[in-house]
């Protein structure tokens, strides 16, 4: 009765730490599985949440139209009919591929978990390129890759989990590499911790192009993973198709309001970033210090080789390494200053 090609799939195993949190009132844990922010909202987010709440009984506004103005102001250049709105980035991501005719995805692998899994859904054949001997993205294998089955390739810059990346022109070289017909996904949910300045304005690319998509969330550098949302930003046919697929009312009003709050208070996040940016620096050096490898991250994560095991033991919970790749590693979301102080005591 059942497609074939949903037998391998498993319902997604959350991290011990959502398992934890969930079975137990202890605070006495330090969490940092997820890439979650370590505050909450912002207060302008809350204060958006608790107006909205008398609310409730209606429908929210099905085109999200005040979160698509407030991050069209956000990247300058673009208007509203070049932003995408989803239940997460990962609805963005899912609704771009549902456009495409069955064939091929294209993606670099260790990667982001979600990639096999939507293309399983949508009965697409993943093909994954393993990283390069330091950690990073192939884009000439991936390139070798593409063939006239190929509908879309999809770069994670930042990759979660290594937390590489590639600069813009290098992306922009790839872009144009690409046959016209074939979609680029860049999944940018870790995009505001980025210091490098040759990172560059990565939603021009979006715009300048007819097959390219910058796919960015609220759950990482906003704080807002548990409200759900998520906005892509990329050329008006592609945001016009994805309108087509999208659930009517897939962000919800909690979502709508706290987002767009957050996004006009785009600088308090820029502050926040700052912040994960400097602790990832200790961090990074606590590992150097403690002769650990690590591989140097543009996340709000760093890939260590120590054992989440090891972590867990004085009460700082990691994602453990295996589920993504990299045995024997842990995956350590930066968190705030005691947290990351735990850490390195851990070490
Ligand atoms: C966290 C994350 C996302 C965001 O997922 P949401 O659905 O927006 O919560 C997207 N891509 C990657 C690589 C991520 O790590």
């Amino acid at each position: 009765m059942f497609r074939e090609e949903l037998e391998p799939l498993r319902p997604y195993v959350p991290p011990k730490s959502w398992r934890m949190a969930a079975e137990s009132d202890d605070d006495g844990l330090a969490k940092l599985t997820s890439n979650e922010l370590a505050f909450g909202p912002l207060p302008e987010a809350e204060t958006a949440l608790t107006e909205a709440l008398t609310r409730a009984n209606r429908y929210p506004d099905s085109h999200v139209s005040r979160l698509r103005e407030a991050v069209a102001d956000a990247n300058p250049g673009s208007e509203t009919s070049n932003v995408l709105v989803g239940n997460g980035s990962s609805e963005v991501i899912f609704n771009v591929l549902q456009l495409l005719p069955p064939g091929d995805v294209v993606y670099g692998w260790p990667s982001f978990s979600m990639y096999p899994t939507i293309c399983a859904v949508l009965g697409m054949n993943a093909r994954e390129v393993p990283l390069t001997e330091n950690e990073k993205f192939d884009l000439e294998a991936m390139l070798r890759t593409v063939t006239h089955e190929t509908r879309a390739v999809i770069l994670c810059n930042p990759n979660n989990p290594s937390g590489t990346y590639h600069p813009l022109d290098r992306i922009r070289e790839f872009a144009g590499a690409l046959p016209e017909n074939v979609v680029l996904i860049v999944d940018e949910a870790y995009v505001e911790f980025v210091d490098d300045p040759a990172y560059g304005d990565s939603h021009a690319l979006a715009l300048e192009s007819p097959n390219v998509v910058m796919a960015r969330t609220f759950s990482k550098a906003h704080g807002l993973a548990g409200l759900r949302v998520g906005y892509g930003i990329a050329s008006e046919e592609i945001a016009d198709y994805a309108e087509r697929v999208r659930f009517p009312v897939s962000v919800n009003l909690a979502a709508q309001v706290a987002a767009t709050a957050s996004m006009l208070a785009k600088e308090k996040v820029e502050e926040r970033a700052k912040f994960v940016i400097r602790e990832r620096g200790r961090l990074e050096e606590a590992f150097g210090k403690a002769n650990l490898e690590y591989i140097p991250s543009q996340g709000n994560f760093i890939m260590v080789r120590f054992a989440a095991a090891d972590f867990e033991k004085s009460g700082v919970l990691v994602r453990e390494g295996e589920a993504l790749g990299y045995p024997g590693w842990s995956r350590v979301t930066v968190g705030n200053s005691s947290e990351n102080d735990r850490v390195i005591e851990a070490l």
